[in-house]
């Protein structure tokens, strides 16, 4: 269209009244053509302005949405569609970052629905597309209910748990083990016990990790939700951490403002959240670095950013992190992140990921505040 579109534009002026008339008409004509295109999709094409106006919708996107898009073209598209998360979808990320902005969002009006949406920034604007995964969704979540699949994945907790118990005596064991050899008169084989035990020991507590997370993966515990601050779970969680970034040589800097607004969170989860963010941050910074983490709040969510300059990840990498048992790690689980996300979503947030190959990696946690609470879905 664009190329004839030039071509008309270049011969404006030679055209006499009835040649541009019948080019106008001609125009019009294909511009109506695409548009019916567009609004025979079944998904929602939303376009957007680099000033936050609407461009564009089609007919699913009015559809889906309940909103008057085609009477609204030109205006700003947050009181157009007013409640959605604008200011994630529309946030470029920085030059040359890849970001996942993939959003999940339970409407229930005009009808009940499940849409998710993708934003896809461009130099013209960002165009989000809207789809209805409603049934998608429904089926997801009677395959997770269907009774065969809970008596394998009760089955295998089962044994997880099982599992946990010899090594709480191996790890017992080993501790008494290690006092006994403490009185060992020969210093050479003292030394030498005392390494292998120490080998022993890391080997059990990697075991005990990885059934932690398999267990919590599998058996999601409920979500006991406490009034509070998040500054609280994540100071202890940072306190935790203080003599590996010594030994790492990482830089820890925390901005905390003043006072933070309330919000609803499980305390242990929500450090089980931190922890693994903050565990990933410092393995991606082998050879030691800096953290930054950033705790800000906005209108609607209380935002805690972790920031590290570490490898940083590719976009084939980033888009499968949130995968159980995706793992670039020679000792890791793969269990981290989707634990994470699972957890935060329960809270009605949402994990956000910025990240440059050899620059860094950011990760944002994003919880609504008391007062705005909406559930957003996993
Ligand atoms: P694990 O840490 O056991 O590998 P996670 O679910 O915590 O599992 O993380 C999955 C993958 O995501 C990691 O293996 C790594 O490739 C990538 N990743 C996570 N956090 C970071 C980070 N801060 N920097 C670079 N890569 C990361
Ligand atoms: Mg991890």
């Amino acid at each position: 269209m664009s190329v004839f579109f030039d071509k008309v534009a270049q011969r404006l002026d030679k055209l006499d009244a009835a040649d541009r008339r019948r080019q106008f008409r001609q125009l019009a004509d294909e511009i109506g053509f695409f548009e019916s295109v567009f609004d025979t999709l079944k998904e929602g094409v939303i376009v957007v302005s680099p000033g936050g106006d609407l461009l564009y919708a089609n007919a699913a996107a009015e559809a889906l949405t309940g909103c008057p898009c085609s009477k609204a073209r030109g205006k700003p598209i947050r009181k157009t569609i007013p409640g959605w998360d604008w200011d994630n979808l529309l946030h470029p990320a920085h030059e040359g970052w890849n970001r996942t902005s993939a959003q999940e969002l339970e409407v229930l009006y005009p009808e009940h629905r499940i849409l998710e949406l993708n934003a896809m920034p461009s130099q013209n604007g960002t165009v989000v597309l809207v789809r209805d995964v409603t049934d998608a969704h429904a089926r997801a979540e009677s395959a997770i209910e269907s009774s065969r699949t809970d008596a394998v994945r009760d089955l295998a907790a089962g044994v997880a748990h099982e599992i946990g118990n010899p090594l709480n005596a191996l790890s017992l064991n080993l501790q008494l083990l290690a006092r006994e050899f403490r009185h060992e008169p020969d210093e050479e084989r003292r030394e030498r016990l005392l390494q292998d035990i120490s080998t022993a020991q890391n080997e059990v507590k990697r075991l005990e990790d990885i059934i932690k997370g398999f267990l919590s993966a599998l058996r999601p515990a409920k979500l006991n939700l406490v009034r509070g601050s998040l500054d609280a779970p994540l100071k202890d969680t940072l306190a935790a951490f203080k003599a590996q970034f010594e030994d790492r040589r990482i830089q820890m800097r925390l901005a905390l403002p003043s006072a933070l607004p309330s919000v609803l969170i499980d305390r242990a989860q929500m450090e089980q959240v931190f922890f693994n963010l903050v565990k990933n941050a410092m393995e991606a910074m082998k050879d030691g670095g800096a953290l930054d983490i950033a705790v800000a709040a906005d209108d609607r969510d209380v935002r805690v950013f972790f920031r590290d300059n570490g490898s940083g990840m590719d976009a084939a990498t980033l888009s499968r992190i949130f995968e159980p048992y995706h793992t670039t790690k020679e000792e890791g689980t793969g269990l981290g992140l989707m634990v994470c996300r699972r957890i935060v979503r329960a809270h009605g947030g949402e994990i956000d990921v910025e990240s440059k190959p050899g620059a860094g990696t950011t990760f944002t946690v994003r919880i609504p505040r008391l007062e705005k609470r909406v559930r957003r879905l996993t």
